[in-house]
């Protein structure tokens, strides 16, 4: 086994970007394969695709595919015809769908790199089809039907005026019927089960396509939901599927930040602790200010109030709470616990430790829960000055 550690290049001249950047993203890539893997394993027959869409969910799409084709996946679902160029720069023989469907104008381009669009109005199907005459030959795509979501896909009322018209597929490899599930975050949500029977309803209307509804969260709904192909996107890259893995998670966690402790202050009682002086310090305290902030990703509100605690971090296995807002490229943690013996055995934190925002005990939905988000925009929205490493055992 040969251990990876990839650093992003440093265009900057300096060599050790250990000590030039703030932060550090590790991402997990054997962790990733490990998800897939695992998800794979719960969907019994039935194929395992993988969303790669948002940057690969913010971890890297090149990285994310290159990975996961390694572990096996042969199917990548991403939004843009831009992302399907760079997806099939890495996997130059998989299925790579374009949820976002036929942009207009973007057929030859998705031909030229033999990209599939979902194709989820008449209006797209159209345009298809009268590129295949073009072509003279029938061209692959996938199509969108909506069950419920009200977002993209033919109504069930669409789909019935496009079959009741005569060759109403002609000129259509149709390698997909797909639909997506509104609501699966929520198990006993009423509306998971209208959309299947919906679904398997559509499904008997185009025999012999190999249909799809599950994304994650549909994986952990049951066999009904997976037929022949699931499209996970989030427990891939160890977030929440359902409402209940925010607290009890099956996936592994992916992604780790630390940041490093510019420096370390004392707080008096009684005063503020950064912009609005959202927390006053109820005791002498000492802070631990470190180099990350919202312009990484880390949300403005996973910060504190004098009402409200904010996301905690790590320092050497001991839970350090934010105090006060978090800043663009600062934030301020409570080290006071830490910093009780201040003797040579337990010297508390020191200036260039490192303090992790987001891995091991600190999970992905903890501080999306503190920013009253969800794990889906705190992994999309990590920023682009990290020190970013790739972790990879390549047999
Ligand atoms: C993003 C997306 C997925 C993946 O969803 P997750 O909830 O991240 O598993 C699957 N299908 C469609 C249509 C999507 O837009």
């Amino acid at each position: 086994m040969d251990r990876h550690d990839t650093r992003s290049d440093s265009p900057d001249g300096f060599t050790d970007q250990e000590a030039t950047s703030g932060a550090r993203l590790t991402i997990d890539l054997n962790a990733l394969k490990q998800n897939w893997q695992d998800l794979n394993a719960r969907i019994g027959a039935a194929e395992c695709a993988a969303a790669v869409k948002g940057n690969g969910y913010g971890i890297g799409l090149e990285q994310a595919v290159a990975a996961l084709n390694r572990a096996g996946c042969q199917s990548f679902f991403v939004a843009l015809p831009d992302e399907g160029l760079k997806a099939r720069k890495i996997a130059p023989t998989a299925d790579i769908f374009i949820l976002g469907g036929l942009m207009r104008g973007s057929g030859p381009d998705l031909l030229a790199h033999d990209l599939i669009p979902v194709l989820g109005s008449i209006e797209e199907i159209r345009e298809w089809q009268n590129l295949a005459q073009t072509y003279s030959r029938p061209l692959p795509a996938a199509l969108h039907v909506d069950t419920g979501m009200n977002r993209l896909g033919l109504r069930e009322s669409e789909v019935d005026d496009l079959l009741g018209t005569p060759n109403a597929m002609e000129g259509i490899d149709l390698r997909l019927l797909m639909s997506h599930l509104a609501c699966a975050s929520d198990p006993d949500h009423p509306l998971n089960r209208q959309q299947k029977i919906a679904f398997q309803h559509l499904r008997s209307l185009f025999p012999g396509t190999r249909a799809s509804l599950a994304n994650s969260a549909g994986i952990f709904l049951g066999s009904e939901f997976h037929h022949d192909l699931a499209r996970p996107g989030i427990s891939l890259y160890g977030g929440a599927a359902l409402d209940a893995h925010v607290h009890d998670n099956p996936m592994r966690s992916i992604v780790k930040v630390d940041a490093r402790i510019l420096q370390i202050r004392n707080v008096p009682a009684g005063e503020g602790i950064g912009y609005g002086s959202a927390e006053i310090a109820k005791r002498d305290a000492r802070v631990a200010i470190v180099a990350a902030g919202y312009a990484d990703g880390f949300h403005r509100r996973a910060g504190s109030s004098d009402n409200n605690p904010g996301a905690f971090g790590i320092w050497s296995g001991r839970k350090v709470p934010i105090i006060g807002r978090v800043s663009m490229d600062l934030i301020a943690f409570d080290i006071t616990e830490c910093c009780a013996h201040n003797n040579s055995i337990d010297p508390g934190p020191q200036r260039g430790d490192w303090i992790t925002l987001l891995g091991g005990a600190v999970s992905i939905g903890a501080v999306a829960g503190h920013a009253q988000t969800i794990d889906y925009e705190l992994l999309t929205g990590l920023g682009s000055r990290y020190d970013r490493r790739y972790l990879e055992d390549i047999a």
